[in-house]
C-alpha cells in the first residue's frame, strides 16, 4: 500500500480515500473488452478525477495513451517517469505553453484557428528545427459547440496542419454532447456529421496520394459502452474508469464496473436527543423521536456536498442510514437510531464499496465526476 496525503506523512486523519488498484484495472479490462478494436486512451485529467494522476497512470500502465486537459497535468505525469503518449485534450493556450508542451513530449490537440496559427507561426522561427515531431489531433465540433472546428473547415484546417514539422501524425476527433442518453438522436447526428467530415478531409480521389488522416476518435466511456459504432480507431475512457455508471439509469454494477474509490471516515461522537431537538447549522433537522445522532469526521473542506440534503444515504459499520442537518466544514451528522453496535470509532463510507458514488451524487444533485474531483487534499490517500 502506498499513501499520499498532504498533511506531514504519518499523521493519522480519520478521513481516507481507499483506492483499489484492482478495482482500476477490473474497470480497464470491462471498457477494453467493450471496444477489443481500438486503442484505448484513459483519461486522467484532473488528477484522475481526484484519484491521483500519477497513480491512475501507473495502474493503467497498459493503455495506449493517457488523457489530460491542461500543460501541468502532463509535464507531473512526464516528472513521475511516465512515457506513453499524453495528450493535452484542449491542446495549449499560449506560445509559451506549446514550447513546454513539444519540449515534454505530449501530443496536441488543435481546436480552433488561434491554435492552428499558433503552430504555423512556431513552424517559422528557429526553434521549431528543434521540435521533435508529435501527434496531433484536430478536434471537430460536431454539435456539443463547445471546442472545435466546424466541420466544412476540417479540410482547409488538416491541410495546413498536415505540411507542419511538428505534426508528426495528424487524428480527427470529435466529442458526444448526449451519449449517456440511450436513445440518443444527437449521438448519431454527430457521428453523421463526423462521417462526412472525414471524407471532405479524405477525398476517395484515386492517384491523390495518401490520405490526410484516417485514424479517428470519438467514444467516450457511455459511448464505448453503448454506442458500439462509435469505436472506431481510438476510445477515450474516462468516468467509468473510475466505477462510475457513465449511462443514465443503468448502475455501475450491472455495466461490470466496481468502486475505485472508497470514502471512509469515523464516528467522533454519538449522542441521545429528546424529540423536538435540532442538529446542526440553521436547525434544519430535528428529531421526531428519541434519536440516536453520529456526529462523522467528513465535510465540505474534506469535498462532500453541501447540497447533500437530510435523507441523503451513507454508511455506518455496514448499514444505510439517513444524513440528518447540514453538511458543515468538518463534519456531518446521522441518525442511527435504528443500529445498536455504533460506537465512537465505528467506520462510514460516505461513498464506495456499498454505497455507490452515483447514487451520492443523485442525492446532491450533481454528477459522481464532480463529487470525485471535489476530495480535497486534506485527505489521505491509500492505494492498495
Ligand atoms: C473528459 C473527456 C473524456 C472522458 O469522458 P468520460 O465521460 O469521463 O468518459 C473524453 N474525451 C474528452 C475530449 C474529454 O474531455
Amino acid at each position: 500500500m502506498t499513501t499520499r496525503t498532504s498533511a506531514p506523512s504519518r499523521i493519522p486523519t480519520p478521513i481516507v480515500a481507499r483506492v483499489s488498484l484492482a478495482a482500476w484495472r477490473h474497470n480497464f479490462a470491462t471498457l477494453k473488452a467493450a471496444a477489443p478494436q481500438s486503442k484505448f486512451l484513459a483519461v486522467i485529467k484532473a488528477d484522475a478525477y481526484g484519484h491521483g494522476a500519477v497513480q491512475a497512470a501507473r495502474a493503467l500502465k497498459e493503455a495506449d495513451a493517457f488523457g489530460v486537459a491542461r500543460l501541468g497535468e502532463g509535464v507531473e505525469l512526464r516528472a513521475a517517469g511516465v512515457r506513453q503518449p499524453i495528450v493535452l485534450m484542449e491542446g495549449t493556450f499560449s506560445h509559451e505553453e506549446l514550447a513546454l508542451a513539444l519540449h515534454h513530449e505530449l501530443d496536441l490537440v488543435v481546436h480552433d484557428e488561434t491554435q492552428l496559427s499558433m503552430l504555423e507561426e512556431r513552424a517559422r522561427t528557429a526553434a521549431a528545427g528543434t521540435d521533435p515531431p508529435r501527434v496531433v489531433w484536430l478536434k471537430l465540433d460536431t454539435g456539443m459547440s463547445r471546442l472545435g472546428f466546424a466541420p466544412d473547415r476540417a479540410r482547409n484546417a488538416a491541410e495546413r496542419l498536415r505540411v507542419l514539422p511538428m505534426v508528426g501524425e495528424l487524428r480527427v476527433m470529435t466529442h458526444f454532447a448526449c451519449a449517456d442518453e440511450p436513445d440518443s438522436s444527437m449521438t448519431r447526428e454527430q457521428l453523421a456529421r463526423f462521417e462526412l467530415a472525414i471524407k471532405e478531409i479524405n477525398p476517395p480521389v484515386i492517384g491523390r496520394g495518401t490520405a490526410v488522416s484516417s485514424v479517428v476518435g470519438l467514444a467516450n466511456s457511455a459511448a464505448i459502452l453503448q454506442f458500439p459504432s462509435t469505436h472506431r480507431d481510438w476510445v477515450r475512457a474516462g468516468i467509468a474508469l473510475y466505477g462510475s455508471s457513465p449511462i443514465l439509469g443503468r448502475s455501475a454494477a450491472s455495466l461490470g464496473l466496481k468502486p475505485v474509490m472508497t470514502l471512509c471516515s469515523r464516528v467522533i461522537a454519538l449522542r441521545e436527543l429528546q424529540p423536538g431537538r435540532s442538529v446542526g447549522y440553521g436547525a434544519s433537522w430535528r428529531a421526531t423521536r428519541r434519536s440516536r445522532i453520529a456526529t462523522v469526521a467528513a465535510g465540505y473542506a474534506d469535498g462532500l456536498s453541501r447540497h447533500l440534503p437530510s435523507g441523503a444515504p451513507v454508511l455506518v459499520a455496514g448499514r444505510r442510514v439517513p444524513l440528518v442537518g447540514r453538511v458543515s466544514m468538518d463534519m456531518i451528522t446521522v441518525d442511527v437510531t435504528d443500529l445498536d453496535d455504533v460506537r465512537v470509532g465505528s467506520e462510514v463510507v460516505l461513498w464506495g464499496d456499498g454505497l455507490p458514488v452515483d447514487e451520492v451524487a443523485a442525492a446532491a444533485g450533481t454528477i459522481a465526476y464532480e463529487l470525485l474531483c471535489a476530495v480535497t487534499r486534506r485527505v489521505a490517500f491509500e492505494y492498495f
